[in-house]
């Protein structure tokens, strides 16, 4: 697999807002935010999507989802809640494949969270 921009954040290749790293995944803030809040949990691990996630993954892709909950802990906003998405392949709007865990934050987020690229006809009723 080649590296992604993510992995040149991890090996400090590109510059990155990181708030979170340990031996496993990295946190740093989204460059493109969607919300108040918006950053990403990564694994150091090079896994391209979800339909790559191994078995031997399991505890890799839970320790992402834990870090989730403990930043939004500490940062003070888990009560008031917030979204998580991973967001696979094309039609899941992926654009970098180093799966992420994406953390928005900070305002009521409506539902769905799509904006469907299809246009629907208007002469349709
Ligand atoms: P996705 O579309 O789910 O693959 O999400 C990729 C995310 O990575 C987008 O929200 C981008 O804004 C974000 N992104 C891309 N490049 C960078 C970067 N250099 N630093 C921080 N976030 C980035």
């Amino acid at each position: 697999m080649s590296d992604t921009i993510f992995d040149k954040i991890i090996n400090r290749e590109i510059p990155a807002d990181i708030i979170y790293e340990d031996d496993i995944a990295l946190a740093f803030k989204d460059i493109n935010p969607q919300a108040p809040v918006h950053f990403l949990i990564i694994p150091k691990k090079q896994i391209a999507t979800v339909n790559d996630i191994s078995k031997d993954d399991r505890e890799i892709v839970g320790h992402l989802y834990w870090l989730a909950g403990e930043i939004a802990r500490k940062e003070g906003f888990a009560e008031e809640g917030f979204r998580t998405v991973m967001n696979c392949n094309e039609f899941g709007g992926q654009t970098v494949y180093h799966i992420h865990v994406h953390v928005l934050a900070g305002k009521p987020l409506g539902w769905p969270p799509y904006q469907d690229r299809v246009k629907k006809n208007p002469m349709e009723a």
